[in-house]
């Protein structure tokens, strides 16, 4: 069962006026504003109904004629949709509280100014699988210094946020609020008497995790935009024209790279436990850039026995990976996920932890980590590549069917723990991404 979707369609849209003007001088207003010819709303409204959403209710506040009469033209057989009126702007948080008592018991809640393509069915069940009263769909960006940023914890519930400006030399994971959520209606209605306006992220949602609601997190790297802006719409328009606005789904398969860490994408120091011992190795920035902006996705898969050997909490680890995260987002680039096996399987080191002392399925060169990232990211494989300093990245590449690179940095394939030898060798990761945009996308100027 799918839920009802909630769309809050109350902006006025100002910085879109130029986009929203009609011949005769009236404004639409802003969820009608069109891209490549087709209204946003209508877009929103088609996406949902291909995934079984048979309720949807618009929450108006502005130019509510325009919008119904938009409804009533609009033909999507089996679905029902309802208006309601605010009267007066009450943000986003506001006017979902305000029409509260008609909702269902579980909702989806889109704005008003969001080009999606998101498989709602994948963020449904995780939302229903986490038991967290409210769900958001959340996501990397290219330029997380200059945003708010999720402060997640281990279970992915979010604690809180990072606002920007981030204090100088502070390291957050790069993951940002999308403005998609999935709601229990239970959650929100302790808070029903809010007083409006109030907004979702920066009134509703801390007052909720402060009172002890859970909030989960789902990470993802559909295509979700904010077209608020001229610029922002001609972006998207741009993306619906190239066709990456279509493949950036969760519901086709993916292109994926799968990056070692340790020697490929920072510098080897031997078994790294310190957060100041990540330094990432020239170049690879900007290879992880490229990958992004071609639409590949970027997978770190590392083994970091450190965590079994008790020289690495789980704590520091990921300390080191958020520095990393911030190293790469300050040079425009980002990692859409991260898995890392902390176990190691020979025991009678001081200090080791007896609980991940033990043969895994993930530890490379066993294929764990991608198996779960195929079922996480829907990879292909067929269309995936390995890149790896070490024989034991080389061997996973062979064991999984992926095609793979060594590189020459870190470990440069001389660590001897197996004789696989790699389909295809760069000088380091930078070359690597040229030799796979290359092939991927015969015939393009690689960017
Ligand atoms: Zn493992």
């Amino acid at each position: 069962m799918t839920p009802q979707l909630v769309i809050l369609c109350g902006g006025k849209g100002t910085r879109l006026a130029e986009r929203l003007r009609l011949p005769d001088g009236t404004l639409l207003p802003k969820p009608l504003v069109p891209l490549e010819g087709t209204p946003l709303l209508e877009r929103q409204m088609r996406h949902a109904a291909a995934f079984g959403v048979r309720r949807m209710t618009l929450l108006v506040a502005h130019r509510a004629d325009a919008v119904r009469e938009f409804c009533h033209g609009l033909h999507l057989p089996g679905v029902t949709v309802d208006l309601v009126e605010d009267g007066v702007p009450k943000g986003t948080a506001g006017a979902t509280l305000h029409a509260l008592d008609g909702l269902e018991d579980e909702f989806l809640v889109m704005y008003g100014d969001t080009l999606l393509n998101v498989d709602l069915d994948r963020f449904v069940a995780f939302h229903r699988d986490s038991a967290a009263g409210i769900t958001l769909f959340a996501h990397p960006n290219d330029h997380p210094r200059d945003s708010d940023l999720l402060d997640v914890d281990d279970q992915g519930l979010v604690r809180g946020m990072h606002p920007y400006p981030h204090p100088q030399g502070t390291a957050y994971r790069n993951l940002v609020n999308a403005a998609l959520y999935c709601m229990r209606k239970n959650a929100l209605a302790p808070f029903r008497d809010t007083p409006a306006p109030a907004d979702f992220a920066k009134d509703l949602f801390p007052l909720m995790i402060r009172s002890g609601t859970r909030i989960a997190a789902y990470a993802s790297p559909e295509y979700i935009k904010d077209v608020g802006t001229p610029e922002r719409l001609d972006a998207a328009e741009r993306d619906l024209r190239s066709g990456r606005f279509a493949a950036q789904t969760l519901r086709l398969p993916q292109r994926a790279v799968f990056l070692d860490r340790d020697g490929v994408l920072n510098e080897e120091v031997g078994l790294l436990s310190k957060v100041e011992d990540m330094r990432l190795l020239p170049g690879a920035s900007a290879a992880v850039r490229r990958l992004n902006r071609a639409g590949m996705l970027a997978v770190v898969v590392t083994n970091q026995p450190v965590v079994a050997r008790g020289e690495c909490d789980e704590t520091t680890l990921r300390r080191i990976h958020d520095r990393m995260e911030s190293l790469l987002g300050d040079e425009g680039a980002y990692i859409d996920r991260l898995y890392y096996c902390p176990h190691h399987p020979h025991g009678g080191f001081p200090g080791e932890r007896k609980d991940l002392k033990v043969p895994c399925t993930c530890r490379k060169p066993a294929t764990g980590m991608l198996e779960t990232a195929r079922r996480d990211l829907h990879v292909d494989f067929a269309r995936s590549w390995l890149v790896g300093d070490r024989t034991t990245d080389m061997q996973c590449a062979r064991n999984a069917g992926i095609r793979s690179i060594l590189v020459k940095t870190g470990m440069g394939g001389a660590d001897g723990a197996c004789l696989s030898t790699p389909d295809l060798e760069a000088e380091d990761i930078g070359a690597a991404v040229s030799i796979i945009l290359a092939a991927e996308f015969p015939g393009e100027q690689a960017a």
